[in-house]
């Protein structure tokens, strides 16, 4: 591969948006610009999106899952138009020729070359993951989405933008809807007349309740709360939903998800609440035999459960982390062909400036807010 990099004008810097300590507020600071390696991609971010796991890393409970080394730039749902390109020959997934001033999305950093990516076919759990939302003071610096501009490393794969799909629903659908895209193929096939339980009224849980109403189940009965969330998940299909608040124990909850399925449980059920007792809550809202799919789990609780309600249950316990690029490919699908039937925008709530990603956060965190949304070259460059 010849190296001929072409870009579009970009400054030396980009301002950014930067956690310096954990819950306070973030500092805009100037990141330099890299020089970009031969495969990789500079970014201007058109929209990026608030998921709950920056909110974590906000407040410093990810450090159980992965190391955060400070200072970091958060922020790993973000639609990118193409400014500059590392080296010619840079394609998308399917094989066509990345150019500038195109919206991608993209994957993060995959090896292709670890045992999950290549004789498992998981890349979704590639060994040498390149995340987003890393240390801003090494190279490449510039990976977050909370920023100006967003270094795209070599290893990501790449997804063109539909022109119906809106840069910000691109963004929700770089992690949380290919999340529950990914989860959905790891579930198998849902007929009609399958009752399917939705734990959790967050971006994922309503995701999860407009594809399952895409699919065709005519049971969606949605756990979770506050009463706008639940106003929505009715709107995108679900024929029941259990407030939280209104049914205080996992008893109750529980209880009334057999009311509504006469006495039986569900066919399946899906969590995507995160909620620390909402497993073993999920696993008694299972009829015998059916399956569970757990897909919100991302602390590092523990919880006591009695397994013989698995083996005795005849219930299939299934997990589903992150998405490979097919996932994100069809979560952008998803959202072209049904953007007539569900409003992707009544989820994504207050539009923010750079400067503002403090109070962005400090609103998912206090669930005032389903998805906020970040602009940080302002509104005028989403139109599409
Ligand atoms: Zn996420
Ligand atoms: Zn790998």
């Amino acid at each position: 591969m010849t190296s001929s990099p072409t870009s579009f004008d970009i400054p030396k810097t980009s301002r950014a948006a930067v956690v310096t300590a954990f819950e306070k507020p973030l500092e805009i600071r100037e990141i330099p610009i890299p020089e970009l390696e031969p495969g990789a991609v500079l970014v201007k971010i058109d929209a990026a999106t608030v998921c709950g796991s920056d909110v974590h890393l906000w407040d410093g409970s990810l450090a159980a899952i992965r190391p955060l080394e400070l200072p970091i730039i958060p922020g790993h749902e973000m639609a990118g138009r193409v400014v500059a390109l590392g080296s010619d020959g840079i394609t998308d997934i399917l094989g066509a020729p990345i150019e500038l001033g195109e919206r991608i999305l993209f994957t993060q950093g995959r090896c292709g070359t670890c045992y999950h990516c290549t004789v498992a076919g998981q890349p979704n759990l590639c060994a040498n993951r390149q995340n987003y939302g890393v240390n801003c003071e090494t190279f490449p610096y510039l990976v977050g989405g909370f920023a100006e501009y967003c270094y795209v490393y070599p290893t990501s794969r790449k997804i063109k933008i539909p022109d119906a799909v809106k840069s910000e629903w691109a963004s929700a659908a770089s992690c949380a809807l290919r999340t529950v895209i990914k989860a959905f193929d790891e579930l198998g096939p849902l007929q009609s007349w399958q009752t399917v339980v939705i734990q959790g009224a967050g971006p994922l849980g309503l995701f999860a309740t407009a594809v399952a109403s895409h699919l065709g189940a005519t049971r969606c009965i949605v756990v979770g709360d506050p009463a706008d969330r639940l106003e929505l998940a009715r709107e995108w299909g679900a024929t029941d939903t259990v407030s939280v608040a209104e049914n205080p124990t996992a008893e109750a909850r529980v209880q009334a998800v057999k009311d509504l399925t006469g006495g039986v449980g569900a066919e399946v059920v899906m969590e995507f609440s995160g909620a620390r007792t909402a497993f073993g809550e999920g696993l008694a809202m299972v009829r015998r035999g059916g399956r569970f799919l757990v897909g919100g789990q991302v602390g590092p609780h523990t919880v006591e459960f009695e397994p013989t309600a698995i083996t005795r249950g005849h219930i299939k316990v299934i997990g589903s982390f992150s998405a490979s690029e097919a996932e994100y490919w069809r979560a952008l699908q998803f959202m072209n062909d049904t953007r007539d039937r569900f409003d992707f925008d009544r989820m994504l709530s207050t539009r923010y400036s750079l400067d503002q990603v403090t109070d962005a956060l400090a609103g998912m965190q206090g669930l005032r807010e389903i998805k906020p949304v970040i602009l940080p070259n302002g509104a005028e460059f989403t139109d599409v």
